[in-house]
Formats: C-alpha cells, sequence, structure tokens
C-alpha cells in the first residue's frame, strides 16, 4: 500500500502509515496519508530562505520560460495522471478539464509571462505622472515580488487544475509555494507533484507539497505571505477569521461555494436552438464531474410559461446519462469523490427538499455500470424542482456538491435578476437568449453578483467553452457567498502575488527603479546611432535628436496622393480655415512617416523588424511652414530567450519616440516596438 509523502524542506517526508484514502468507484484503499507530523518551522524557513532567494535569482521571462518548460514535461506525461485521475471518481473528459486544462493553464500562464512582464522583476506600471509644473518631480507606480509565500489550500474536486492554477501565476510573481490539496483526493496531487519534482525543472524550494493537516503553519504567516483558498464557506470563514492572519494582515484569497444559476431568456420558446442549448448546458453542468465543480448550475431559471417544457426536455436527456466505473465504455458520469461527499450531498438534497420536489433521481432507473460499484459513492443526477422560487429559501442558499441542480420559474426578468442575486454572490452565471437587448438589459445589472457571465445563443455555441470552465486569461472568482476572492485573468493574476507601491522622486530616478525611460529623464547620446547597437550593447535612456524637416504644401499634396487621404483638413482651405485649427494642417501619419524618415538608420543592422506601436497621441497640430524634429530613446528592454530561424538570439526593445515643432511644443508621441538581434 502506497504511503502518500509529504515535500517539505528538500525531501520527501512520511513512512508511517496515516489516513486510508478511498477509491471513489469502488471503495478499495488507494493510498494512505503519512501519520507524522510535520514540522512548519522548516517549512516556512525553507520558502523565504532557500525557495524566495533561488526563484529571485531568475527574473519574469525566466520564470516564464521555466513554466512553458514544465507544461512540455507534464503534458508528455498527462497518461500517468490518468490513472491516477480514474480513482476519484473522474471519466475521461473529467480528467482531460483537471489534468490537460491545469496543465493547459501553464502554459498560459509561461505566455503570460513571457508576452506581459519584463525583464528583471520590477513591473512598472505607468505611465509616470509629472507631479511638479517644471517636470522634476513625478509619481507613478510598482510592482515588486512580496518576500513570503505562498500557501494554497485546494479542494478536493480538481486536483491538478486546483493546483497549477494557483502556482503557476504565484511561481511567475517570484513567490515559493507550499500546496496544501485535499486530503480525499491527495493521491492524485501527490503523484503530480512527484512529476514536477522529478523534473528537475523547478528552483530549489520553490515548491512545498503537505499532505495532511495543516497544524501552526497558519501562525507562522506574517503580511509578506499570502493565503488562497478553495473550498466550503465554513472553511473560508474560520481561516479568514484566524487570528493570525488577521493580526499580520496577510492577503487571504477565497473561492468558496457558489449557487450559480444559467437564466432562460423570456425570448426563447421551445423548439429553438437556444431551447435545447439551454437544457444540453443544464446537463452538462450537473453530470460532468459528477456536479462537482464550484462553477456547476445550481440553480436554472426559467420563464414560467416554459417549466414544463424545460422540466420534460431536461427529463429525457438526463435519462440518456449512463453512471458507472468510468473505465467501462459508454460511462458519461462517475461517482463523486468520497463516501463523506455520498453523504454530504444526500443530506443536502434532503435539506432542498423543504421547498423543492424531485423530477429526475435516483427512482429513474439509476443503476451505475460495473465492478464493486455498490462500494463505490456514485449518486443519482437528481432534477429538483420548486414552484415558488420567491417564497423558497433552500435552493437559495444550500449546495449540494454532486450532480443536483434545482429549476424554478420567474414572471419576468426583474424578478429572474432578483432570484439570481438570492444566491447573495456567485461565481458565474449563463444568460441564454438570442436577443441582444435581453443581454444587455440582464448582464450589467447580473454583473454586480457574478464573477463571469457567459451568453449563450445559436452563434457562440459552436465556440463556447461552456459554462462551467474557468479560464486563464478570464477572471475567476465571485462576490459575497462566492468568496469574494479573484484569481486567474491573465496578467492580473500574477499582479495580485506581487506587491504595489506607488514611487515619487525626479523622473531620472524613477527610470532608474523602473528600468524604464520615463518622460523628462536624464538621456543619454552615444556615439553611435542607437540602431546601431546590439540589444546587449543598449541602454535605457540611449537617445538621438535628429536634424529637422520643414513640413510644406508639396508634402501635404503628396501624402495625399500617395496615401488617398484627402480629408477637408489637409485640402480645403475654406473648411480648414473655419475648423478648430484655423488653417490647413499636415496629416498625422505624414507627422508619423515623417519623423520616422528623420529617425531611422538606414543601412542594415541589428534591429530585425518593426512589429507594432503603441500609445500614440497627436498632440498639437502640424501646418505648413512649421519644421519638425524626433527625439528617439531606448524606453524599455525585454529579453524574452528567443532566436530566430537561424539561432540569433534576438529581444525586444520599446523605443519613445517625441516630435516637437519649432517652438519645442511636442506634436505628436508614440512607442515603437522592435526587435533586435543579439551578438552573434
Ligand atoms: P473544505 O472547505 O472542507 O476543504 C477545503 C480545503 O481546506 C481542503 O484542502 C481541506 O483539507 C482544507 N481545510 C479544511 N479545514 C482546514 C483548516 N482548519 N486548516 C487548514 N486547511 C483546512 O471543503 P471540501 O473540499 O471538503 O468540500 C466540502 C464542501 O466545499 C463541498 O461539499 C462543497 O460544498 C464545497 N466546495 C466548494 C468548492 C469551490 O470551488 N467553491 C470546491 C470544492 C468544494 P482537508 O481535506 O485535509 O480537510
Amino acid at each position: 500500500m502506497q504511503t502518500l509523502q509529504s515535500y517539505v524542506d528538500g525531501r520527501w517526508v512520511g513512512r508511517d502509515a496515516g489516513k486510508a484514502l478511498l477509491s471513489a468507484v469502488n471503495g478499495q484503499v488507494v493510498a494512505v496519508t503519512h501519520g507524522e507530523a510535520l514540522d512548519f518551522g522548516a517549512v516556512v524557513a525553507h520558502a523565504r530562505g532557500v525557495g524566495l532567494s533561488a526563484l529571485l535569482a531568475l527574473d519574469f521571462q525566466q520564470r516564464a520560460a521555466c513554466l512553458k518548460a514544465l507544461a512540455k514535461y507534464l503534458m508528455a506525461r498527462k497518461e500517468e495522471l490518468y490513472v491516477v485521475s480514474a480513482h476519484t471518481g473522474a471519466t475521461r473528459a473529467d480528467g482531460w478539464v483537471d489534468i490537460e486544462g491545469g496543465i493547459g493553464t501553464l502554459f498560459a500562464y509561461a505566455s503570460i509571462g513571457s508576452n506581459e512582464f519584463p525583464s528583471g522583476n520590477v513591473v512598472h506600471e505607468g505611465p509616470a505622472l509629472p507631479l511638479g509644473k517644471a517636470g522634476h518631480f513625478s509619481g507613478s507606480h510598482i510592482l515588486v515580488p512580496r518576500r513570503g509565500l505562498a500557501l494554497h489550500i485546494n479542494a478536493f474536486n480538481f486536483p491538478v487544475w486546483g493546483l497549477l492554477e494557483k502556482f503557476a501565476p504565484s511561481f511567475l510573481a517570484g513567490m515559493p509555494c507550499v500546496i496544501k490539496p485535499a486530503t480525499s483526493t491527495s493521491y492524485l496531487s501527490e503523484a503530480l507533484v512527484r512529476m514536477m519534482m522529478d523534473s528537475g525543472l523547478l528552483p530549489a524550494g520553490s515548491l512545498q507539497l503537505v499532505i495532511g493537516a495543516t497544524g501552526d503553519l497558519l501562525d507562522r504567516l506574517d503580511g509578506q505571505d499570502m493565503v488562497t483558498f478553495t473550498g466550503s464557506a465554513t472553511t473560508a470563514h474560520l481561516l479568514r477569521a484566524h487570528a493570525g492572519v488577521i493580526r499580520n494582515a496577510v492577503p487571504f484569497n477565497a473561492e468558496a461555494d457558489s449557487l450559480n444559476c444559467a437564466i432562460l431568456g423570456p425570448d426563447v420558446e421551445p423548439g429553438s436552438e437556444e431551447f435545447s442549448l439551454f437544457v444540453k448546458e443544464v446537463v452538462r453542468e450537473m453530470t460532468a464531474k459528477a456536479g462537482q465543480k464550484c462553477t456547476a448550475i445550481r440553480r436554472a431559471l426559467v420563464p414560467r410559461r416554459h417549466l414544463d417544457a424545460v422540466a420534460q426536455a431536461l427529463r429525457e436527456r438526463l435519462s440518456k446519462v449512463t453512471v458507472g466505473d468510468p473505465a467501462v465504455e459508454g460511462v458519461r458520469m462517475g461517482a463523486l469523490a468520497s463516501h463523506e461527499q455520498r453523504v454530504d450531498v444526500a443530506a443536502n438534497v434532503q435539506a432542498l427538499m423543504r421547498d423543492a420536489e424531485v423530477v429526475f433521481g435516483e427512482r429513474d432507473g439509476f443503476a451505475p455500470r460495473g465492478e464493486g460499484v455498490d462500494k463505490g459513492a456514485f449518486f443519482a443526477p437528481t432534477l429538483l424542482l420548486c414552484r415558488d422560487a420567491q417564497r423558497a429559501t433552500a435552493p437559495h442558499e444550500i449546495e449540494a456538491f454532486g450532480p443536483v441542480s434545482t429549476l424554478m420559474a420567474y414572471d419576468d426578468l426583474d424578478q429572474a435578476l432578483d432570484l439570481a442575486a438570492r444566491g447573495r454572490g456567485s461565481l458565474v452565471a449563463t444568460l441564454v437568449t438570442h436577443d441582444p437587448q435581453v443581454a444587455a438589459s440582464v448582464i450589467p445589472i447580473a454583473a454586480a453578483w457574478h464573477g463571469r457571465l457567459l451568453v449563450l445563443d445559436r452563434e457562440a455555441a459552436a465556440e463556447s467553452t461552456g459554462h462551467g470552465s474557468p479560464l486563464p486569461m478570464l477572471k475567476h472568482g465571485g462576490p459575497g457567498r462566492a468568496g469574494g476572492g479573484e484569481e486567474l485573468g491573465g496578467a492580473r493574476a500574477v499582479k495580485h502575488f506581487l506587491q504595489r507601491a506607488a514611487i515619487q522622486g525626479s523622473p531620472t530616478m524613477l527610470a532608474a527603479i523602473t528600468g524604464e525611460y520615463v518622460r523628462g529623464a536624464a538621456v543619454h547620446e552615444p556615439v553611435l546611432h542607437p540602431f546601431r547597437y546590439h540589444f546587449e550593447d543598449l541602454r535605457i535612456g540611449m537617445s538621438l535628436l535628429t536634424h529637422r524637416r520643414t513640413v510644406t504644401e508639396a508634402d501635404i499634396v503628396a501624402f495625399g496622393g500617395v496615401s488617398g487621404d484627402y480629408f477637408y483638413m489637409h485640402f480645403d482651405e475654406i473648411a480648414a480655415r473655419a475648423s478648430t485649427f484655423g488653417k490647413r494642417i499636415a496629416h498625422g501619419y505624414f507627422v508619423l512617416s515623417a519623423a520616422a524618415g528623420l529617425f531611422v538608420s538606414p543601412a542594415e543592422g541589428p534591429v530585425l523588424a518593426n512589429y507594432g506601436l503603441d500609445t500614440l497621441r497627436f498632440v498639437n497640430p502640424v501646418g505648413i511652414g512649421d519644421t519638425i524634429r524626433a527625439r528617439l530613446t531606448c524606453k524599455r528592454k525585454v529579453d524574452r530567450q528567443k532566436t530566430d530561424a537561424k539561432g540569433v538570439g534576438q529581444g525586444v526593445v520599446v523605443w519613445e519616440v517625441q516630435v516637437t515643432n519649432q517652438d519645442d511644443e511636442l506634436v505628436a508621441s508614440y512607442d515603437i516596438l522592435t526587435l533586435v538581434a543579439k551578438k552573434a
């Protein structure tokens, strides 16, 4: 019998048998937890000492590269995880969400890290704002790695995804992670962490795993640490109110129970595409992962006149769901993750029946398939019907964390919104409608109560990722009862783990701190044109002030001819005189092109490509006879550790361009994005 081990203080710990963990499918023992207590003082010291310094020896770009390599490594070994996942009662499709969804999240954060974070360990949240009239004093914001650890406490339902979706952004942010999976499915999390450690890709101390209880770990946290939690609202309350967490203002993020809803729009008629989309989505959310998803649809709200039609359609579809051992051919829904869960779900269904009747349940042919399933933790898909949803309380308060959903009727959209809000804050809601007016009236109001909103119709359906799937680039987490937390959401997720500080000083100081040129900071004009330097030799603040050029009417006429842009402001003397500027002016894009002509160094060199332009503003008009010049300054360098097809290394260089007129007034400003070669 396998004894699960914790990975703490740089080694695997645990020999004595602790608690037996049973297969959800047939009740046999899968593994036992270890019985030894852990030294959490050593865990914390290892994270803050070894882990932190190893992580901060790397920068955002290097940590992103590390995540990518890890994702590739895990993907190549995913089948080993599917084998273990089967014990949790998960079907292949359920396992896909957990395992490949989790590894996909690693890939996503690798690319978010590489595309949206700098080299180095300071994120500049600019632009800097001038705070004085003469430009000697400015303010801005930076985000830096916290000097502590991230404790991630996970629920039992997603032992892989849950672990990786928290690990990826915190690792990228440079925080050593201590992960505590839910005990009942910790054998799968342990298998994953073993794989992660075996990869040899993770810096020492960046990841520790705690099997079993957290002992006095929370007492040891301070304000540089963070806690993220997924699980029941009760545990969330308990941990959030932990004296040490409160005393030390330890940031605490919770994803808790959620009574998510799906609303069938008043425009949808039985027989329409949207009607069947609604039915499919509700059944899918009831049965995927046997309904053990924090995002599952717990309440299905439909117009009263369609209540019977929807109930009938759901019954028909549910009757086709085969339940049993996921290894058996044709099984579509597996077991609950543990026997305790089955007891819990059954009790909650009983409580829900205070206000609802069963429309589909155990009596409708429930017979799990497979050997030994009588000892498994199977539960029948159960659809309840609540006729008086406004008066009822149970369906708006009780979450049966299994294949259970309650159907209820609404009389008008205001009532539907009112019922949705009775969940007191949820992770997600779906509105099924084909009417944009319905979407526009419902979503902005429902958004105050929900973390994510899906509008489903025939057009979106073909590519919809579904009601229940949080995505790495979109925010996950809802207000109120859902925990009030926020995870994922692209770069935001990483920023949650960083500390933000406002900084004030001269532009030169801000540039030195942020590693980014700030307008007004000292510049340095090198011997060569800045475009002649390789990536390694370019310095932030290297700058070129160009020669001048007087804009003529011929320029405007020629540019109009080339571009086909004969806008009155450039070509109609009478209309232009009546305009705000009182005269004909040059095209903004001419100014842009003329500036390029002024600053470009045309000969072949290390600048490989210009791939875009950001933050363009035309600040003042350029009239006939005005004389312009440009200042080109190296603003930001990002080493994405990339090479081209020939193996030549390259980095991203952002240049600030300021175009001024004869009176030194700014007429245009923007950033240009280039790729610059490294030395061979
Ligand atoms: P719990 O809240 O009991 O547990 C969640 C996590 O917290 C587990 O890792 C658990 O560890 C840990 N934990 C519990 N007590 C403490 C403590 N005192 N100190 C530190 N860690 C602690 O939720 P479960 O996973 O057992 O599920 C129970 C219910 O939670 C479900 O029935 C469902 O209603 C809801 N749930 C909500 C989810 C969501 O995402 N919103 C996801 C999963 C469940 P251990 O397992 O060792 O007790």
